[in-house]
Order: C-alpha cells, then sequence, then structure tokens
C-alpha cells in the first residue's frame, strides 16, 4: 500500500489528509498527524473523501486518460498524453496567431497550490502575454481584502488557526463555523473545555449549531454589521476600554472614526440592530477587556453590498483596542477554499480585476501603456516592476546571491498583472493611492500607522 500527504480539498480549514492507495486505486484516506489545520482530525465529509475515488465512482465519472474529438460532433476518443499535449499547444499558438494573446483566458480555482497558481500565472502573463487570468477566490474574497487594505494596509490576515488556543474572547461572526469549517469548531470546542474561561460571542442573524456553543449570542437585523461594530466601539469610547497607547503608537486616522461612530449610541444600536442593550454592553466589554480577542468571519460579512465596510469595522474594533499582533489576538477572515490566499497572492487579487490593456490616463512609468505586447517579446514582456531589470537578470541574480528584493521582483514580475509589472505606483501596490482610489472604501477606518 501506498500513502500520499495531501490536502482536503472541500473547505477553507484545508486539513492533511494521508491517501492510501494500491496501484491506481485509492483505498481509504485518513487525517495526516503532522498537518497544523487538523493534527489527524477529518471531519465526516473528509472522512468519506475517498468514496468519492472508489472503482464504481472512478470507472463512471473520472476523465482516467486524455480524450479527443476529431469534431464537436463525433465521439471522444482515447489519445496518448503526447498527442494531447501537441494538439492543445497547436490551438493555444493558432488562436494567438489569428487573434492576440488576449484572446486566452485561464479561470483557476483556490483550491490549487500556491505553486499552480504560480505557474499559471507564469504561463498567462510570462509566456502568452494575457492579463485574462482570473480565480474564484478573486470574488469569494474581495471584501475581506478590501477591508484588510483598508485598515492594515496590505491583504494579509494577521492570524492563524493556533490563536484560538491562546484567545480568551472569540467573537463569530456571520459564520456557521460549526457548518462551514468543522475541524476548526472542533478546535474551538477544544480550546472551551480547556479553559472555561474563554467567551464565545456568535453574532449572526440565524440561530444555528455554532450559537449553541456561545456565552453569549447576538441575532442582530440582517445587514446590520456595521452598526453593531460601531456601537460597540461607541461604548468602548465612553467606557475608556480602548488602548490608547496602541491607538497613537500604531494607528491613523483614529479622530475620524470617533466621529463617525459618535452618535452609535446604545439606544440607536439597539433599535436597528434588534438586540437587547445589555447584550451590547457585554459584548462590547467582553471583547475589549479579555487579554487576546480573536475574531472569526466568513461569508456572512463578506458576501454583502457592503461586505468591504463591515470587515473595516470589525478590524476598526480590534486596532481600537490594540487586539492584534499579540497571542490569541487579531481579525481571522475564515476563506471558502483552502487556498483563497494562495490566489490573492499570485495576482488574482480582489477587490482590483486585472487591468485593462489600454493606454492609463495617468503613471509615473516611462514606457507607454498598451502597447506592450507590440513593443516587445514575451519574455521582454516581465520586465521588473521598476521597468529597468529583464527578468532573465533577476533569475539569475537570485540564483547567485539571493537576497529579499531580487526573489520579490522575480515574483512580482509572474504574478502581477502586465500593469502592475510595468509600474511601480499603481494604487495596488501604494496604500495611500489605494485608499483614495478604492470604491470600496464606503466606510471610515482607521488604519495601522
Ligand atoms: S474540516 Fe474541511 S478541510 Fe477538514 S476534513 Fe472537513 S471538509 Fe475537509
Amino acid at each position: 500500500m501506498k500513502e500520499t500527504q495531501s490536502t482536503c480539498p472541500y473547505c477553507g480549514v484545508g486539513c492533511g489528509v494521508i491517501i492510501e492507495s494500491t496501484g491506481d486505486q485509492i483505498t481509504g484516506v485518513r487525517g495526516d498527524p503532522l498537518h497544523p489545520a487538523n493534527f489527524g482530525r477529518l471531519c465526516s465529509k473528509g472522512l468519506n473523501l475517498h468514496l468519492t475515488a472508489s472503482a464504481n465512482v472512478t470507472k463512471q465519472t473520472r476523465l482516467l486518460y486524455p480524450m479527443q474529438r476529431a469534431s464537436r460532433n463525433l465521439t471522444p476518443q482515447r489519445v496518448s498524453w503526447d498527442i494531447a499535449l501537441d494538439s492543445a499547444a497547436d490551438k493555444f499558438a493558432q488562436v494567438i496567431a489569428d487573434h492576440g494573446p488576449d484572446a486566452i483566458g485561464f479561470y483557476i480555482s483556490g483550491q490549487l497550490l500556491t505553486e499552480d497558481y504560480y505557474v499559471f500565472n507564469k504561463l498567462a502573463k510570462g509566456l502568452i502575454g494575457t492579463n485574462n487570468i482570473d480565480s474564484n477566490s478573486r470574488l469569494c474574497m474581495s471584501s475581506a481584502v478590501a477591508g484588510y487594505k483598508q485598515t492594515l494596509g496590505a491583504d494579509s490576515p494577521p492570524t492563524c488557526y493556533d490563536d484560538v488556543n491562546h484567545a480568551d474572547c472569540i467573537f463569530i461572526v456571520g459564520s456557521n463555523t460549526a457548518f462551514a469549517h468543522p475541524i476548526l469548531f472542533r478546535r474551538i470546542e477544544d480550546a472551551k473545555k480547556a479553559n472555561p474561561a474563554l467567551k464565545i460571542i456568535v453574532v449572526d442573524p440565524r440561530r444555528t449549531d455554532t450559537a449553541d456553543l456561545a456565552d453569549l449570542y447576538l441575532p442582530i437585523q440582517p445587514g446590520t454589521d456595521v452598526m453593531l461594530f460601531n456601537g460597540m466601539l461607541h461604548i468602548m469610547l465612553w467606557e475608556g476600554w480602548i488602548d490608547q497607547d496602541f491607538i497613537n503608537t500604531h494607528t491613523d486616522g483614529f479622530e475620524a472614526l470617533k466621529a463617525t461612530v459618535r452618535d452609535c449610541t446604545p439606544e440607536i444600536t439597539t433599535e436597528i440592530c434588534g438586540i437587547k442593550k445589555a447584550d451590547l454592553l457585554m459584548a462590547a466589554q467582553l471583547f475589549a477587556t479579555c487579554k487576546a480577542s480573536l475574531s472569526l468571519y466568513c461569508q456572512g460579512l463578506n458576501q454583502s453590498s457592503s461586505g468591504a465596510a463591515k470587515n473595516a469595522a470589525l478590524i476598526n474594533l480590534h486596532l481600537a483596542t490594540g487586539h492584534i499582533g499579540k497571542a490569541g489576538a487579531g481579525p481571522f477572515s475564515l476563506t471558502g477554499q483552502p487556498n483563497a490566499m494562495g490566489g490573492r497572492w499570485s495576482s488574482c487579487k480582489s477587490p482590483l480585476p486585472p487591468p485593462p490593456l489600454v493606454p492609463m490616463p495617468t503613471c509615473c512609468c516611462p514606457r507607454p501603456h498598451g502597447v506592450r505586447r507590440k513593443a516587445l517579446s514575451p519574455i521582454q514582456s516581465v520586465a521588473s516592476r521598476a521597468c529597468e531589470r529583464p527578468l532573465t537578470h533577476l533569475v539569475k541574480q537570485g540564483m547567485t546571491g539571493p537576497s529579499p528584493q531580487n526573489l520579490q521582483d522575480v515574483w512580482n514580475c509572474c504574478c502581477l498583472s502586465s500593469h502592475q509589472v510595468h509600474c511601480s505606483t499603481t494604487p495596488h501596490l501604494n496604500r495611500s493611492g489605494w485608499n483614495t482610489a478604492n470604491p470600496h472604501a464606503d466606510a471610515t477606518s482607521t488604519s495601522l500607522a
């Protein structure tokens, strides 16, 4: 029997699995005891993963070898890998020759490994020369990304699963974690058993199984999340539960935020959110006064016309109370797929779509935009984002004397969209430009200084 380490493809927890196989047949799947997401555990979905690859299912539904139709109306016939790959490459080349590289597009998935993302981006941008590569995780996480960018200045969740073991308040909003991220929920249950003083607050218009674990459950009216967070901040300010040293040292824009929440009194907040005043006060107190507060949130915040504002308003609570940048504390956006972050790292970055290849109105870059493909060869077209050093030079530097900047440049060359590659001052790379240009910036937010 052979064993292969892999990852469960179903949900955003990304549990490690060990696949057991004999010959070509998968015979079993068990949790990987060394994987840091699940330490050997699997939920019922992961435990039954091997059944999706049983002999009967595989024979009926899986494509086991390349198949090709000679024409659209004919039945597909088995062909060798060499013939299939040559045929695909020829078709791509013909489309590019006839219609240009933008006639090619790729749609990839949050289930891919980061290395897979990298290679697809390299193929699309470095070799074919098109920006048309997108990932389903761009839309899925766009509000979370915008919220992180508005407040933290970068799309990088500052937390990890281990924080669950160090938090003494877990604030779950817009997420039925018990169903959607089962193994993470098992970890929260374990943390609660190990530390009965751990307080869990669940905010959700629906009373889900997740709420059964809550010390405090807030059934707010749908769409009133920003009001709830601003109302909590109003109370924290009034009661002196904010961390003024942290705010002074690490943030800017806090005075504007204070002005925004001035009118979010407990009376107004509870009326709009449809919750009890005592519950609102308790939520604000638990969140602010515990040693480490961890927020877990998912599509209940993200999939909304005001999703970015909801994310930013929640992260504001962490910045106001200093519950960030330490064990057990911080905002933690849960994802729908295991490697949504890998896609964001590899240029399928929301909420910025790939820029159009037309002349851009303002830019510091001396190269005229929109003529890149006619002027440069595919290899030249991935020149560095400073527009000066070709990729081959950077790779050579990276191989002979790697430095973080060289390697970062190589990565950016392969991963950023072609406009970003050619211009070092896109909003994507310029925090102040981002904040003013971002169409999702519809709520006042404080930000890390
Ligand atoms: S929690 Fe998610 S990743 Fe883990 S086994 Fe279950 S479905 Fe798979």
